[in-house]
């Protein structure tokens, strides 16, 4: 596709999308604090179990940066077991509430104050922050617009006919979306929001439902079945 046609499917796309699905009101969190601590433990988990460990934090009364940093390895294992993997991801915790603390004086502000690229190179250098979180993380935590990719864009960009494979790096999908895209907050975070919502309801990973996709008129996987 030459470029002005990827940026037109794109369009399209992400316009089908919204007319079917609507507004998807990401992120769900009460404050940025709660949503950087939901991105962290939504690391291979689904996102019901996040909401229970968050759930647990929340009624415990430790959902802050002195909460989390007072309470003990085991104490905050124990809250987050919902979230699976609770032993390595209450020690992440731990140690980005630290990293808060020391470099940015308990300020989540100050982090979200860097520029996209020293704030993602920041995040990046934390233990166990991946890109998908750390874009996560400046997409609907500090709300600056960088595209966030996974499992469910390459899938979905894959059957349309997008991109070549599935196994296409993070960076480089960011990259086709992001040089197609004009760099709105709001636009990023919707278009993950509903890549999200129809890949699982719709373009489901074994069975993808097609007569019912509001994407098939556009998609390779379906005209070519
Ligand atoms: S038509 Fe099928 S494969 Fe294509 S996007 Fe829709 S559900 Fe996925």
């Amino acid at each position: 596709m030459k470029q002005e046609d990827v940026s037109q499917f794109l369009y399209n796309v992400y316009n089908k999308l919204y007319e079917y699905w609507g507004p998807q009101h990401w992120w769900p969190a009460e404050t940025k604090f709660e949503m950087v601590i939901g991105a962290i433990l939504a690391q291979n988990i689904s996102w019901n179990s996040v909401e229970k460990a968050i759930c647990n934090l929340k009624r415990a009364n430790i959902l802050s940066i002195e909460g989390i940093f007072q309470t003990s390895d085991e104490m905050l294992s124990e809250l987050i077991k919902p979230a699976g993997y609770y032993n390595q991801k209450a020690k992440r915790l731990k140690e980005f509430c630290n990293f808060l603390k020391r470099e940015f004086n308990s300020d989540l502000e100050k982090l979200f104050a860097l520029d996209i690229s020293s704030l993602r190179q920041v995040l990046l250098s934390q233990k166990g922050i991946g890109f998908e979180t750390a874009d996560s993380i400046i997409l609907y935590g500090a709300e600056k617009p960088i595209f966030v990719v996974d499992s469910y864009t390459k899938r979905l960009f894959y059957r349309l006919g997008l991109i070549e494979s599935e196994k296409i790096s993070y960076n480089d999908l960011q990259a086709i979306v992001m040089t197609n895209l004009t760099p709105q907050t709001q636009l990023y975070n919707e278009f993950h929001a509903l890549i999200v919502k129809h890949c699982k309801e719709i373009c489901k990973s074994k069975k993808p439902i097609c007569n019912k996709c509001c994407l098939k008129l556009i998609c390779n996987y379906y005209n070519e079945e």
